[in-house]
């Protein structure tokens, strides 16, 4: 559910029309409903209302400040893979103490930072981290508290690159190796064991994995407590999808009448990681069309954005609807591959796809940008990255503005010998 719809032949974001949007601050731009935000942000926490939670929105999906704000704001917290997501979380409000710190590869300065900011816990990837938070802390005088990251060796049935809970993947601890680093930890004087922390993937369109990957790591907080060991966090990470073309995939209602059970007598706080289901479907991408090219067997049309501004479609062969900001009526349908300016063939955001014939100057919108879209956008091919607007009922406003030419070069320096 989201708030792009059309009014008569018009797209809109909510009550204002695109057009109108596109026309004011250039394109390409993306689009962010406000309602939609606060919908996906309510859908989790009505879901989970009747045992203790945090839904800590996964920054890496959509960093955008006024996001951060929004989302701090309806009380959530974070969860973040770096330093800079940590300066960024915090400067937008959120509170260190419903932040949890991922990633396989901390580095001691982003261990000390988080240290400092008190965190509410590091999700911690290997036995090497677990020693070397440890020493940090102890340098500091500090106790840190921990969750071990689990991989429970769950197939998520989702893209290879986007999957992350297997054995071959390089996330998390083997789950048979739980026991062991849970001991280890619990003999290291500095750390402090609060949790137990998994995440197997994402655009997950089944609740089952969910399922199946939760009542495991039960099984180890299980043999941890008959070993004195207590949980207070159980973090099932993030992973829910989207709707991107025709998946069907769990509303947070289904992901909590399944886990919710699992959880009651427990006395412990949930903490979930949402990050795509809560922005992905909030956020679209409007780009113009600069020329039409008749290929010798393919037509291309071609657009103002470029894989540098949304690389999903290039990297994962990602799907991503695209539809008219302006529909005609009673147009011709044309089948084309819908192409960026970019350097490289890999640089389209669809193929061979259907859609309404379209002019140089008309401008088109690609759905579902919301998540891993500006947040993934570089300056490859030395493209300033687009404007981000966010739209709350009849008014918009920019929230972030669109690069210049000198932010390019923004750090670059001649050094003397030359
Ligand atoms: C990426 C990530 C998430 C968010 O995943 P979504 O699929 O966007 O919900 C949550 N937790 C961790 C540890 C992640 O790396």
């Amino acid at each position: 559910m989201n708030h792009f719809h059309y009014v008569k032949d018009e797209l809109y974001a909510e009550d204002v029309p695109v057009l109108k949007i596109a026309q004011e601050v250039n394109t390409p731009v993306y689009v962010y409903s406000h309602a939609t935000l606060t919908r996906h942000v309510i859908a989790y926490q009505d879901a989970f209302k009747d045992i203790p939670h945090i839904i800590c929105y996964a920054l890496k999906a959509n960093s955008n400040g006024a996001i951060i704000n929004l989302f701090s704001k309806m009380g959530c917290g974070a969860d973040i893979v770096s330093g800079g997501e940590l300066f960024r979380a915090i400067k937008w409000g959120i509170k260190p103490k419903n932040i949890v710190y991922a990633g396989v590869g901390k580095t001691p300065e982003e261990i000390e930072y988080a240290l400092k900011k008190n965190i509410l816990m590091f999700n911690v990837e290997s036995p090497e981290e677990l020693i070397q938070i440890d020493e940090i802390a102890g340098k500091m005088g500090k106790t840190a508290p921990v969750a071990l990251r689990i991989n429970p060796d769950i197939d998520p049935q989702t893209h290879p690159y986007i999957s992350t809970g297997l054995k071959k993947h390089k996330f998390g601890i083997a789950i048979e190796d739980g026991i062991k680093y849970y001991r280890m930890a619990r003999d290291l004087r500095h750390v402090r064991i609060v949790g137990v922390h998994k995440h197997i993937g994402s655009q997950l369109t089944k609740v089952e994995p969910f399922v199946d990957a939760l009542k495991r790591i039960l099984l180890l907080v299980d043999d941890l407590h008959k070993e004195g060991i207590h949980i207070r966090f159980i973090d099932i990470g993030g992973g829910v999808g989207i709707t991107y073309n025709d998946e069907e995939p769990p509303h947070p209602k289904d992901l909590a009448k399944r886990v919710i059970p699992l959880l009651k007598d427990r006395n412990i706080t949930l903490i979930l990681e949402p990050g795509r289901s809560i922005v992905g479907n909030a956020g679209i991408l409007i780009t113009k069309v600069l020329y039409l090219k008749k290929g010798v067997d393919k037509q291309f049309v071609i657009v103002d954005a470029g894989m540098n501004d949304l690389i999903r479609p290039s990297i994962y062969g990602a799907y991503h609807k695209i539809q008219p900001v302006i529909k005609k009526d009673g147009s011709h349908k044309i089948v084309a591959d819908i192409v960026g300016p970019i350097c490289e063939s890999g640089d389209f955001f669809a193929k061979d796809r259907e859609i309404q014939g379209v002019k140089s100057g008309d401008y088109i919108a690609i759905m579902s940008a919301g998540a891993y879209g500006f947040s993934m956008s570089s300056n490859y091919n030395s493209r300033p990255r687009p404007a981000e607007v966010m739209v709350k009922g009849n008014e918009y406003a920019i929230i972030r503005k669109r690069e210049g030419l000198k932010d390019l070069i923004r750090g670059e320096m001649i050094p003397k010998f030359l």
